[in-house]
């Protein structure tokens, strides 16, 4: 290639900046922009998450070691759910337990490490649409791509990756169903009963009634998160965090929210909205983005490719896995020109991953859905349960390479 590649990016959540740095690791003179409608890749309130096997090794690739230090925490799968009376609906054996263990650090924190000098960051610039763009003979990369910022800027590129996330747009409010959850981070300074029972205990998830979830989760040697899921939303509008914290409150379950809640650090308190997967046949079908972005050279990756919804803990993976799969597929063209196959071969390198995610994220929905569930789990034997659970985490885990060690 004479000229350096040109590669826009919309977008800089995980999936966004796992892109850039997967494209810069590849193709070192790539000139990668990454345009971010908010003031900066951090979010204002920071929130646990989970990264899975196969996430991890694919940063460990990008020259991101994730496996030694104290800023992140080794917890069992979620997904373990609980009923409120103790009983275990769904639960992987402890020998998958610590193969699959689940790496939890801070979001912001995987956002700032994900970070590259070399990309050109735009903070406070939204991208209004993106499209196929004329060859340009000066170009061996052929024809190319065009974003249009909100602000009027046009800027041309050889490829465009729309990373801009699930969104909450009118269109796609209409489409498919969504649950709003609220998640907060207990810091180190508390040493109380919720604590140390979750220290005891790992990660543990509980169905509190139908489609309402609460989970607490490791976060680091000290600290720990949680979150609630609600059921789906008829409402247009987000949860308000105080509307949020309110129905928390009402949990009648067997962790102590009470003293939970006030170890919480207030500025971490914050409501997102996911894709709900109780309507998974709407997944294939709905479209979170503009039917401009059909052209072969714009990839759309992460949250606003997948609908995938947060029962599994797996978006955030997902995005990894996402945005680096892009890079190295960039970084393996022979010819400039085969960038127009970049996005089918995306498409069909991901397609058995994300049905397979989709597919456990409908089994434990479907628990999460009918908490009556845990009458017949009462007669069912643990390891039969364990037996169930491994081989569904397994495959929704990308088979068994994927979860051997890092
Ligand atoms: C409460 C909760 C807990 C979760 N926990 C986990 C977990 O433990 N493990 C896990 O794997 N996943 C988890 N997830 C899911 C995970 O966080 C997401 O799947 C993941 O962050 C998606 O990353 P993304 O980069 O695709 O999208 P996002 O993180 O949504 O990033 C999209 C970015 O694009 C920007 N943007 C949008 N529109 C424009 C525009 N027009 N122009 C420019 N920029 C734009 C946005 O500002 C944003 O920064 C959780 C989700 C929730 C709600």
């Amino acid at each position: 290639m004479t000229t350096a590649l040109r590669v826009l990016i919309k977008g800089g959540g995980v999936a966004g900046l796992t892109a850039a740095r997967s494209v810069l690791h590849y193709v070192p003179n790539a000139k990668v922009t990454l345009f971010e409608a908010r003031p900066s890749c951090q979010w204002q309130a920071d929130r646990g998450v989970g990264l899975w096997n196969m996430a991890v090794r694919r940063l460990f690739e990008l020259g991101l070691p994730l496996s030694t230090g104290r800023q992140h925490a080794h917890a069992t799968p979620p997904a373990s759910y609980r009923s409120i009376d103790g009983v275990w609906l769904s639960k992987c054996s402890s020998h998958l337990a610590s193969k699959v263990r689940v790496l939890t650090l801070r979001e912001n924190s995987l956002l700032q490490l994900l970070k590259h000098p070399n990309v050109h960051y735009r903070y406070q610039t939204a991208v209004q649409n993106v499209m196929a763009s004329r060859k340009d003979d000066d170009n061996d990369c052929g024809d190319g791509i065009t974003v249009k910022l909100e602000t009027g800027e046009v800027l041309d590129g050889d490829i465009c990756i729309v990373a801009s996330g699930g969104g909450t747009s009118a269109e796609t409010k209409t489409s498919c169903c969504w649950n709003d959850s609220i998640s907060g981070i207990v810091p180190s300074t508390t040493n109380n009963e919720p604590l140390a029972m979750c220290g005891r205990e790992g990660p543990f998830e509980t169905l509190v009634s139908a489609g309402l979830r609460f989970a607490v989760v490791p976060l680091d040697a000290e600290s720990f998160f949680w979150f609630a899921t609600f059921p789906e939303n008829e409402n247009t509008e987000l949860l308000s965090v105080e509307q949020a914290m309110e129905k928390v409150k009402q949990f009648n379950c067997h962790v102590p929210i009470s003293a939970l809640l006030e170890a919480t650090d207030p500025e971490s308190l914050v409501v997102r909205r996911t894709y709900s997967a109780a309507t998974a046949a709407a997944a294939a079908t709905t479209k979170l983005i503009p039917p401009d972005y059909a052209g072969p050279r714009i990839i759309t990756i992460g949250d606003a490719e997948n609908l995938l919804s947060n029962n599994l803990a797996q978006g955030a993976s997902v995005a990894v896995e996402d945005g680096y799969m892009v890079g190295r597929l960039v970084g393996s063209l022979n010819n400039p020109k085969d960038l127009d196959n970049v996005k089918k071969i995306f498409r069909r390198k991901r397609k058995a991953r994300i049905a397979a995610c989709r597919t456990m994220n409908q089994f434990t929905q479907l628990i999460s859905e009918y908490p009556q569930i845990s009458k017949l789990m009462h007669y069912v034997p643990a390891a039969l349960n364990a037996n169930i659970f491994d081989a569904s985490l397994v495959y929704s885990l990308g088979g068994k390479e994927a979860i051997s060690e890092i």
